[in-house]
């Protein structure tokens, strides 16, 4: 299907804001990942629990994803991606869109089953399992794929090469030096911090204020909310967050939606340098 001439507006929409089985495993909110428009491509990342009902409710068609981009295999992130995938390609009568999945989902670990079936691969025109440091070009974006470090061995990040803007995803990680330098050069920087206090395998309240005064983005979005976050409720966190970083920061809500183009800067990195080979999956011309 011809869908890259026609022109869909840029928007960053936002299917899902939770996570855990207190807020997303209640229906408190989704966890249905997010949906990034630009020049006619659509990136779904994370199609977790809701990705399909929440595209119905907020107007997105997932015919028109190019490519689905899976960070991990935890279910906030990858349970609809069967799913998603059906969707997309009609069950398969039309064979089309990327997947581009961390190794885990595709491969599996000791521990950790792969979730993305073999029937669904087929149904694609390319499916990749991705490993951090790589990039990925579809058509006029980049991706490059960076490291999270999470209790799922394998989890990722993405970063987002426009023309016009740089966005990056942290994926589900903890704070560490070396993570933050990732996100260097990015306009618009969207994290997932689930808790306000540090615990666990993810970012808090602390470390996002940390992240957000070093990479100095136009936009910061805090996303992937647990239950004490919604409890104490992330309008009040971003007024925190502002007040100590000056720069500005959405709570993100289900069925939020930004124009990326609105905070492209022409400080912000455009073209990547120095990585390892770019892969073109590039969907073919009519597909
Ligand atoms: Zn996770």
């Amino acid at each position: 299907m011809g869908h890259r001439g026609i022109k869909i507006d840029s928007s960053i929409l936002f299917l899902g804001t939770g996570t855990g089985a207190a807020i997303t495993g209640k229906g408190i909110r989704s966890s249905g990942g997010i949906i990034l428009r630009f020049m006619g491509n659509q990136f779904h990342i994370d199609p977790g629990i809701g990705a399909i009902t929440k595209a119905a409710e907020f107007g997105v068609n997932l015919r028109e994803n190019t490519a689905v981009l899976v960070s991990h295999t935890h279910l906030n992130h990858s349970n609809d991606t069967n799913a998603v995938i059906d969707a997309m390609t009609y069950s398969g009568l039309d064979k089309k869109g990327v997947l581009i999945a961390n190794k885990t989902s595709l491969q599996g670990t000791e521990d950790y089953d792969n979730v993305i079936s073999k029937y669904h691969r087929n149904l694609l025109e390319r499916f990749i399992a991705v490993d951090r440091g790589q990039r990925i070009g579809i058509n006029e974006v980049e991706i490059q794929t960076i490291t999270a470090r999470h209790n799922e061995p394998n989890s990722l990040g993405f970063k987002f090469f426009t023309p016009d803007f740089t966005l990056t995803y942290t994926g589900d990680t903890v704070y560490a030096v070396d993570i933050v330098e990732q996100y260097m050069n990015s306009n618009i920087l969207i994290l997932n911090v689930p808790n306000i206090k540090k615990s666990g395998h993810n970012l808090c309240t602390e470390d996002a204020i940390k992240i957000i005064q070093k990479v100095n983005p136009r936009l910061a979005i805090i996303t992937h909310f647990g239950y004490e976050m919604i409890r104490s409720d992330p309008l009040y966190i971003v007024r925190e967050i502002q007040k100590q970083t000056g720069i500005q920061t959405l709570a993100a809500k289900d069925g939020m939606a930004i124009n990326p183009i609105s905070y492209s800067a022409s400080a912000g990195q455009k073209t990547l340098q120095g990585f390892k080979k770019s892969v073109d999956a590039s969907p073919k011309e009519g597909t």
